[in-house]
């Protein structure tokens, strides 16, 4: 019969207080740094809580303020998780080396490989598409076909854009790069800034409100800025196109996140970000934006889906940091302000 040994019951209970301690000092709160603004992301953390009992703490601020001070604080960041709305600031976080990367069955198996960063470091949440909006009274849709097209002189002074200095036209023009090499991109952003009815427009919004007034007939946009404007007013003449449905698919960017590196919660932090991935936070992630969800088994919204499916852009999003140095300069040379 084993005889009881007093020592060794103590050093295993003690071990046992000590792992429960770690735990209630530790595991109960995840800190957020989140550009995505506040009414975006509540709803899931309160889903998160109620179902795990973790907390979660978020700051929302811009991405660039939110890196900065990252980067400021160092080892000493109260911040597990950095969600960003774009791809290009979670490359250029990833870079910084503030981010770690996670190994995950789950979000492996949750998020599409173009979606997420080749090193694990930051995974996409949901899906932004950057279309075609079109004024429907000026404009068949059997004129429209890809992004390329826009830079026909058939398009002169009837083409709407938003500035440059926005990283989601960034981002498109470096995934022309990547696909086309620069000087055929730099070729297309030309004809694009020829075709141009008016100087570039302030925001998504903005350029929406030229194409339906007929200032131009034809905008790219994030289709979530197109669904806020008909949901005010269904009246106005837009609708909604998918260019290069037989090339090289639409040009989609991500809401996205990633755990810091010196996260104190790491555990608690993947546990939430595999929750955000899964059916239980997707629809709530995607749908409250009119965006698309990144796991591709989960249901759109229905207000979202009646503009009709299409094809992504399967091209790995890390392309969009790595170039985007790259796309505004050749901006710059090619004259798009
Ligand atoms: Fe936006």
């Amino acid at each position: 019969m084993p005889r009881f040994n007093r020592n060794r019951f103590v050093v295993a209970v003690s071990f046992v207080f000590s792992l429960f301690s770690a735990h209630s000092v530790h595991a109960e709160e995840v800190v957020v740094y989140s550009a995505r603004i506040e009414q975006l992301i509540k709803p899931m953390f309160d889903a998160f809580t109620k179902e795990t009992g973790i907390k979660v703490r978020y700051t929302t601020d811009n991405e660039g303020a939110l890196i900065a001070r990252l980067e400021a604080e160092g080892k000493n960041t109260p911040a597990d998780m950095l969600i960003t709305a774009d791809a290009g600031n979670l490359w250029a976080a990833a870079r910084a080396g503030l981010l770690k990367p996670v190994k995950s069955d789950v979000l492996d198996n949750n998020i599409p490989v173009h979606l997420r960063d080749p090193g694990n470091e930051w995974f996409g949440l949901s899906i932004r598409a950057r279309t075609l909006i079109y004024n429907t009274k000026r404009v068949d849709s059997s004129e429209l076909s890809t992004y390329e097209d826009l830079a026909d002189p058939k398009w002169r002074k009837r083409l709407c854009l938003r500035t440059s200095k926005k990283v989601y036209n960034q981002s498109l023009v470096a995934m022309l790069i990547a696909e086309h090499g620069e000087a055929e991109a730099e070729k297309i952003v030309r004809g694009w800034v020829a075709n141009l009815a008016t100087d570039p427009l302030s925001d998504d919004t903005r350029a929406l409100e030229f194409v339906a007034a007929g200032k131009c007939d034809v905008t790219l946009v994030n289709t979530y800025y197109f669904g806020r404007l008909m949901q005010k007013d269904p009246s106005l003449p837009l609708a909604v196109f998918w260019p290069n449905q037989n090339n090289s698919g639409v040009h989609v960017n991500i809401s996205g996140a990633g755990i810091t590196r010196y996260s104190r919660n790491e555990q608690a932090a993947i546990q939430l970000l595999e929750f955000l991935s899964s059916d239980k936070a997707q629809n709530l992630f995607a749908d409250v934006n009119m965006e698309y969800p990144a796991n591709p088994r989960i249901k759109v919204d229905p207000f979202v889906a009646a503009w009709g499916s299409f094809k992504q852009n399967p091209m790995n999003l890390v392309k969009a940091g790595e170039l985007q140095t790259t796309a505004v300069k050749l901006m710059d040379r090619a004259g798009y302000r």
